[in-house]
């Protein structure tokens, strides 16, 4: 059920519909993804799904302004890393934890997360992108289920935090957004773009440039 959700917010923002960015837009499936699939399972009120939606946006308000929120600052692990945190400590928080158990969540999603490169294919934020919604989504969920079993983060939060801000800045420029390297760059990203350009779809900037300079 929350692979159904999320897939269908990230589609929307796909196909440039309007979405909710949860911290990104890239990023935007994970939280409808784990909170309507809980809400529906656990049976909560629209009131506490507001409140968990409060305790996602203080864990996001904590990491944009300690690290980043977003793939072209510090890769894909500060984009949909930050939207897996957000989702496992508001989860841990719904389900009844205390709120150290709610920051060894996000503490736990966030270690799962670090060093992942941002490198959608054409920079249209849809091939990986969309999936990696998916698969952060299970990670939020196992991240809550183990903070809520007593599991703790032995590396306290901030500090994985910090991590993310210092692998993020040594990430290179090519896997930061930017298309030119990681799966974007691979002879089927590559392939892709190509066939796109043909069909005359409009491409990111860097993307058409970079099509111009190989043609
Ligand atoms: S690969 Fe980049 S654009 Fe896609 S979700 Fe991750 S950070 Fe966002």
């Amino acid at each position: 059920r929350a692979m159904a959700a999320l897939l269908a917010v990230s589609e929307v923002n796909a196909s440039m519909g309007r979405i909710v960015a949860t911290p990104t837009a890239g990023s935007c499936g994970i939280i409808p993804g784990v909170f309507v699939s809980t809400q529906e399972r656990f049976g909560w009120s629209d009131d506490e799904m507001t409140y968990g939606l409060f305790a996602a946006g203080a864990i996001g308000y904590v990491i944009a302004n300690n690290s980043f929120v977003s793939g072209a600052e510090g890769g894909c692990q500060a984009e949909v890393g930050s939207a897996i945190g957000m989702a496992a400590g508001a989860l841990a928080e719904l389900r009844g934890g205390k709120p150290e158990q709610a920051v060894h969540a996000v503490g736990l999603a966030l270690k799962n997360s670090l060093g992942l490169i941002c490198d959608p294919v054409g920079g249209l934020v849809e091939i990986p992108c969309i999936v990696r919604n998916g698969f952060g989504a299970v990670t939020a969920l196992a991240a809550a289920d183990m903070a809520l079993a007593g599991v703790r983060s032995v590396i306290p939060s901030d500090e994985v935090v910090q991590v993310m801000l210092e692998v993020g800045a040594a990430m290179p420029e090519k896997h930061r957004e930017t298309a030119g390297g990681g799966l974007a760059q691979t002879p089927t990203g590559k392939k892709l773009m190509s066939e796109l350009r043909k069909k005359g779809r409009p491409l990111r900037k860097a993307e058409d440039e970079r099509g111009n300079a190989e043609a």
